[in-house]
């Protein structure tokens, strides 16, 4: 049987090197090789004594997983569906912006939390993704899109929001997330990966011990009767010990606050009585709100916000000093959205054809204000974006 080299992270080749009785700097340069100059042969690992390489030809292998669709918006969002088997696939998305791009990277075939408001959650779970599967999204992107003018990566930021619990895959996500701040790998900040989770709250403890990098927390709800409701995990860990959690995260976090991630739901969880609940809710833990069109899908039975209560729901937020975001899809066809994503081979390309995500930030203004409009809202939150992110405030 052959090891899949793409499931080590630099202590696992390392250990690996070891029982092949190699030098730990041969388990580097092997690490720097896959994940580093893109090599998909042991062959092409020039620097390697001959024998080693056959050797490692021999036991070794870099399975690389099979791309079944590639999908360019006109935006240069970005789309792939990789076969992970059985007929299921998983979805990865490159969402390019000015000063950074973002990879959104899936890290199970399907959910077992079962949230009422996404697709993955109404397909099931199917199985854990391994780390080969999750960094080979990483892998393959950069493979793909390769270095900018510069020769730099043009993938600055992974977030862990794609299909999938991340912190209910937890042994394989830690090597993946080790990968990807390797300075042999592909060597980003703590503060450009995000984890996203529905809030497993023993996990989020073990994520701080082990490997802290950014967290977004998918909050939805400001009470524990509604968001055992939408999302179902919350009946094992309820809002209070959820926020006990994020304070714990945040002694050593690489980011002084959590994104809390919010799916505005029309006459469901929008209101602004339901606002003031949530800045109630998270009055002691240092926050910025995420604001989350949903994308409908007929089986939800769900219906989106309007852009008037989104917009009231935010300055409820703002008002109370707390930096809101709301996420804009672009791309034509707008039906699907990170977390969304079902991954069916068959009938579920279609969606992927649509979009990506724009970040736009609001700042706090005094209540006392003129209201405006949504768009001249939307005018001063981009031009807010671009100062922050002028300022080497992007994340
Ligand atoms: N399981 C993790 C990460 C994947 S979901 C989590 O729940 O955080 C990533 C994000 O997509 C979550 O915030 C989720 O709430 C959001 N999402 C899921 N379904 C959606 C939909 N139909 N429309 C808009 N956002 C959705
Ligand atoms: Fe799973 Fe996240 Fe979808 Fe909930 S929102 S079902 S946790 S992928």
């Amino acid at each position: 049987m052959t090891t899949n080299l793409l499931d080590f992270d630099a202590k696992a080749m390392a250990e690996h090197f070891a029982q092949m009785g190699e030098k730990p700097f041969r388990a580097r340069q092997v690490l720097r090789w896959i994940h580093h100059m893109g090599a998909q042969h042991f062959d092409d690992m020039t620097d390697l004594a001959k024998s080693l390489r056959a050797q490692l030809e021999r036991s070794c292998a870099l399975p690389l997983p099979t791309i079944l669709s590639d999908h360019t918006a006109n935006d240069g969002t970005r789309k792939w569906l990789t076969d992970v088997g059985q007929g299921n696939a998983v979805e990865t998305v490159y969402i390019p912006e000015t000063s950074r791009g973002t990879l959104c990277i899936s890290s199970q075939a399907g959910c077992a939390v079962n949230c009422r408001f996404c697709s993955t959650g109404h397909q099931g779970f199917n199985r854990n993704l391994t780390t080969g599967e999750i960094i080979s999204q990483l892998w393959w992107a950069n493979h793909a899109l390769g270095a900018d003018p510069k020769g730099n990566r043009v993938i600055t930021n992974v977030v862990m929001m794609g299909m999938g619990e991340p912190l209910l895959n937890y042994n394989a996500l830690v090597p993946a997330l080790n990968l990807m701040l390797d300075d042999n790998a592909y060597g980003l900040s703590r503060r450009r990966v995000t984890v996203s989770t529905s809030g497993v709250v023993p996990m989020m403890d073990r994520l701080r011990d082990d490997c802290p990098v950014a967290l977004a927390v998918s909050l939805h709800a400001p009470t524990d009767d509604l968001r055992d409701e939408l999302v179902p995990l919350n009946k094992k860990y309820p809002l209070r010990e959820l926020m006990a959690a994020c304070q714990r995260y945040l002694v050593k976090a690489p980011r002084d606050f959590v994104t809390f991630e919010y799916v505005m739901l029309r006459g469901v969880n929008d209101s602004v009585a339901q606002a003031h609940e949530l800045v109630a809710l998270v009055r002691d833990v240092p926050c910025k709100f995420n604001l989350i069109p949903f994308n409908p899908f007929p089986e939800s039975g769900l219906k989106a916000s309007s852009r008037d209560q989104v917009r009231a729901f935010g300055e409820v937020l703002i008002n109370a000093g707390i930096v809101t975001t709301i996420r804009k899809t672009r791309g034509e066809d707008i039906d699907a959205a990170c977390g969304q994503l079902a991954g069916q081979v068959l009938d579920r390309t279609r969606r992927n054809e649509r979009a990506a995500e724009q970040v736009l930030q609001f700042t706090p203004r005094p209540a006392s204000s003129n209201v405006i409009s949504f768009e001249q809202m939307q005018a001063q939150i981009e031009q807010l974006a671009q100062s922050a992110q002028g300022k080497g405030g992007a994340s």
